[in-house]
């Protein structure tokens, strides 16, 4: 099936200019959510990979079950002031508005392979800042994996040298 029917496009949220990827649609729709992980999991077979991480939220539900069907370990990058035992944190730009990230000192061991999976690459800052977080803890990121890529606003350019796939792409 063509993924993209699954993914509701909504103008003008959460503020208005921004053209918001629902991927809730997708998300309950079991045939459709096995497809995109299944098809991710096939974009990421050449990579060696340890261990994936994923920020908070949509990251969970797709580095999750890629790490399950990749038989790996999956690692939360969350919201500052959530992860209970000790933490570094960075800070960030949004495509709307700014936050901070966190992940446990003791989350990836150094020189661990790592790919980075997000449900959506936009500006590149919450994956640039993923990407701080994991090589501040030694970790080697092997790749960023996204089940959708806003190509318009260049994203990728924040991750060279890191390879990039995506699954379904938007101007
Ligand atoms: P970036 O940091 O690349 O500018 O924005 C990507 C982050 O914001 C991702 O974590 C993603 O979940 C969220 N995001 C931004 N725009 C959208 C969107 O249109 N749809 C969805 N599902 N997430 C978005």
């Amino acid at each position: 099936m063509d993924l993209k029917d699954s993914i509701r496009v909504i103008p003008d949220f959460p503020q208005p200019g921004i053209s918001f990827k629902d991927i809730t649609t997708l998300l309950k729709d079991g045939p459709a959510y096995r497809q995109a992980i299944d098809e991710l999991k096939a974009l990421v077979a050449h990579m060696k990979i340890d261990v994936i991480a994923g920020p908070e939220a949509r990251g969970f539900v797709i580095g999750a079950p890629l790490a399950y069907a990749l038989g790996v370990g999956f690692v939360p990058i969350r919201k500052s002031g959530k992860l209970p035992f000790d933490t570094i944190e960075v800070g960030y730009d949004l495509e709307y508005g700014k936050d901070t990230l966190a992940v446990h000192t003791d989350a990836i061991l150094p020189g661990q392979n790592v790919l980075i999976a997000d449900d959506l690459l936009a500006t590149g800052g919450t994956i640039a800042t993923s990407v701080s977080l994991v090589e501040q803890l030694g970790g080697v990121v092997v790749g960023a994996a996204f089940l959708i890529e806003l190509v318009e606003l260049a994203g990728r350019n924040k991750l060279s040298g890191i390879e990039v796939v995506s699954l379904l792409t938007y101007e």
